[in-house]
């Protein structure tokens, strides 16, 4: 029984430090790389940085503007 909810306890911080780094990975800015290369419509969805460039410009205004500026 101890190993059950040790497993699961286990299983449930692993979920949550995921989540966290992506949080993290989230907020943090955009290279100008990565900004340039989804401004050129190189990253479509099912892309590995696609969700994270949705997410950021989604909650940064700072990216968004630079953005426009490219
Ligand atoms: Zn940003």
């Amino acid at each position: 029984m101890d190993i059950i909810l040790g497993t699961l306890a286990f299983g449930l911080l692993y979920v949550v430090l995921q989540y966290i780094q992506k949080i993290y990975k989230d907020r943090k800015c955009l290279e100008d790389k990565v900004l340039t290369a989804y401004r050129e419509g190189r990253y479509k969805e099912g892309h590995p940085d696609y969700e994270h460039v949705i997410a950021h410009l989604g909650i940064c205004k700072k990216c968004r503007e630079r953005m426009g500026d490219f």
